[in-house]
């Protein structure tokens, strides 16, 4: 077995044999032709056949309810009829008398040069964009459009592809994309993303040793090509297939997410993305980037405009949890209406909180819409970049002003909770400060990664770098969780990490409380989680919750427990008054007298720890339980503490039930 390495621009593995697309080699060179009304027909029948073939695609994305990806495929079309270019392109045509693809090049180039020097990445990828719209469009002038799309499942491989490209596959067949150039941002790797089919780019040895036919495993975390695989690796990138596309048929119902030891959210960018979200079973949202709404335009959303689409948001999910994040542009996230100071390193200077510090009156106005939408739902507020508790004090006093201009203004408000991203590892390291200061934390792992390896999260040629698995972060992600836990307030994680595979159990063990992820892998991770909790199901006995003399069934001293109404269950006469967990899981109902408990194991299970008989009536006297509803235990972990002398003075029985519920 060989293994190729490249960059991870898409998670999870696949194995299915090798199709090398090669791209049209176009003959672009000037020819001076007679007949140029010819010409611009010629030209403009490619362009028709470029727009139809997006189109399509995009209406299949729509139709398998891929918002996201129709998206995607929609700009390459806006583009296409926005940028005007057609005109230039017929223009060069009758007033040079050139070939069509000689015209179609030069356009795209001059339009491409004015994006290649940028400093920001997003755009030096939207010149990209346009070249790969010329490079279809003179494939088709060409005739080159040939190739023959496999119509078995394949993965494919090519120095370079576009979305355009990738319109012209079948998506049912397509398991696997390896491309030699091309960043994990660009928007083919996006694309990959919201289909959750597994993507490699910057492919260091390139393409040359690979046939077609050949068959390969690839990881798309690891951003490995495993040339003759192993039997076991096939094995094991078949099952994770299987698993996937298990769970994109729905096989994973909104009860079995549910029931999951974590709570599943999804990352939006509008209200559409809620729509899918809601459709893909999420649980609530996780990470509303609301950078989204300032980009692509020339003025700042308003407060009216912002405080509809937030409310629009929340009502969608009918009160589910909605956590929405300030904006956080700068670095590779470009918004022109919002002016930032040139900077020599963009990632370390004036992004995420920075911005709103740097623009008191975009904060406010950020700020009061969403203090007003808080009315409509169950939103909790977010900052972005946060390294010091000095940064936290800031917002609450802008939150306040915020909140008094509201007042004067006889708006009707509501200061919802507030957390934070973690994702310095400032941030991280003084998170026990921060979690006195806040209601919940979020690990932003993309920023984390890149700002703990020092390593620029959009570079194409830093692969080799990127390890988001690396101890340094997974141990700054246990600290934060551990501190945010001691201080009793929830952890998420909303970066991609959060949903990889691989993760998972880690997660479990440090008890992270939500994760956030697109939304079409929310029922794979489901899946996944199913998958471990299946696995735990062979250690995962169910113990005893009291150390004690046990009693059958139907000798316990309370009709209800004895004839299984409440499910079948045991007896304890306690020794002591220590209660443990008698699964890991989490707790479903802590009783306000303290005296029941209800629990959930991974597997879904439920049970009742019932202690004594009729203690209801010592309204909490002898009892000490510091759970509540939702808090993840480890089987075998003291969860509760009682008194059984207390009991017994009372003149009651201090049998301990546990009854597994039907
Ligand atoms: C992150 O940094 O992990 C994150 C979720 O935020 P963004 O990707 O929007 O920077
Ligand atoms: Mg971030």
């Amino acid at each position: 077995m060989r293994v190729l390495k490249g960059t991870g621009a898409n998670p999870g593995k696949a194995v299915a044999s090798v199709w090398k697309y090669i791209k049209a080699n176009t003959v672009n060179e000037k020819r001076i032709i007679a007949d140029p009304a010819s010409e611009q027909e010629r030209f403009m029948t490619a362009l028709s056949e470029v727009k139809a073939s997006l189109t399509g695609t995009a209406q299949v994305l729509r139709d398998q309810q891929n918002e996201k990806g129709a998206e995607i495929i929609e700009i390459q079309l806006m583009m296409l009829e926005d940028s005007n270019w057609a005109g230039e392109v017929q223009n060069l045509i009758s007033s040079e008398r050139v070939n069509a693809e000689y015209a179609v090049c030069l356009t795209a180039e001059r339009i491409a040069e004015t994006f290649k020097n940028h400093e920001s990445q997003y755009l030096r990828e939207r010149g990209n964009d346009i070249l790969n719209i010329a490079d279809a469009i003179t494939a088709g002038l060409s005739g080159q459009n040939g190739q023959k799309v496999p119509d078995t499942p394949f993965i494919v491989f090519a120095a370079e592809l576009s979305p355009e490209d990738i319109a012209r596959m079948d998506i049912t067949m397509l398991k696997g994309i390896v491309t030699e150039k091309g960043s994990p941002l660009s928007h083919m790797a996006l694309l990959a993303g919201s289909l959750d089919i597994p993507c490699i780019t910057g492919l260091e040895q390139g393409i040359d040793s690979i046939c077609s036919g050949d068959t390969v495993v690839i990881d798309g975390r690891e951003g490995t090509v495993a040339l003759e695989p192993d039997e076991s690796l096939r094995i094991e990138a078949e099952k994770e297939m299987t698993d996937r596309s298990a769970a994109r048929r729905a096989d994973i119902s909104d009860e079995m997410i549910a029931k999951c030891p974590v709570k599943l959210y999804a990352n939006i960018g509008s209200i559409s993305d809620a729509d899918r979200a809601l459709k893909d079973g999420a649980q609530g949202i996780g990470l509303f980037r609301t950078e989204l709404l300032y980009m692509d335009r020339d003025d700042m959303p308003d407060e009216e405009e912002q405080y509809g689409i937030y409310r629009a948001v929340l009502e969608k999910m009918q009160g589910r949890p909605v956590i929405i994040r300030t904006i956080d542009i700068g670095a590779d996230k470009e918004a022109r209406c919002v002016s930032i100071p040139k900077e020599a390193n963009p990632a370390l200077g004036t992004r995420g909180i920075r911005i709103s510090f740097a623009d008191p009156a975009l904060f406010r106005t950020q700020l009061k819409a969403l203090l007003r939408s808080a009315m409509h739902g169950d939103l909790r507020v977010m900052y972005p970049m946060i390294t010091s508790a000095e940064e936290i004090d800031d917002i609450r006093k802008a939150v306040d002003a915020a909140a008094d201009e509201l007042k004067n203004e006889g708006r009707e408000f509501r200061i919802p909770p507030q957390g934070i991203m973690i994702e310095t590892p400032a941030a991280a390291l003084i998170s026990d400060e921060l979690a006195g200061r806040v209601d919940f934390f979020s690990v932003g792992t993309n920023d984390l990664t890149q700002y703990t390896l020092a390593l620029d999260r959009t570079s194409s040629t830093l692969g080799r770098y990127y390890k988001p698995h690396h101890p340094a972060i997974r141990e700054l992600i246990r600290i934060s969780a551990a501190n945010a836990h001691r201080n009793g307030i929830p952890i998420g994680i909303c970066g991609e990490l959060g949903s990889d595979p691989d993760m998972l159990q880690e997660w479990l063990d440090m008890g992270i409380d939500e994760i956030s992820m697109s939304s079409p892998k929310i029922r794979r991770t489901a899946a996944e989680l199913r998958r471990i909790a299946d696995g735990m199901k062979d250690d995962g006995r169910i113990t005893a919750p009291a150390d004690g003399k046990l009693i059958p069934m139907e000798q316990i001293p309370d009709e209800a427990f004895a004839q299984g109404l409440l499910g079948d269950c045991i007896g304890i006469d306690p020794d002591n008054g220590n209660i443990y967990a008698p699964c890991t899981g989490v707790i479903t109902k802590v009783a306000r007298t303290k005296h029941a408990l209800g629990v959930r194991a991974a597997d879904g299970r439920e049970f009742i720890i019932h202690i004594g008989i009729d203690t209801v009536r010592l309204d909490g006297k002898g009892f000490t339980c510091t759970l509540r509803e939702n808090d993840r235990i480890r089987r075998g972990e003291k969860i509760m503490e009682f008194d059984p002398d207390v009991i017994r003075e009372a003149g009651l029985s201090p049998i301990v039930i546990i009854a597994k519920l039907p």
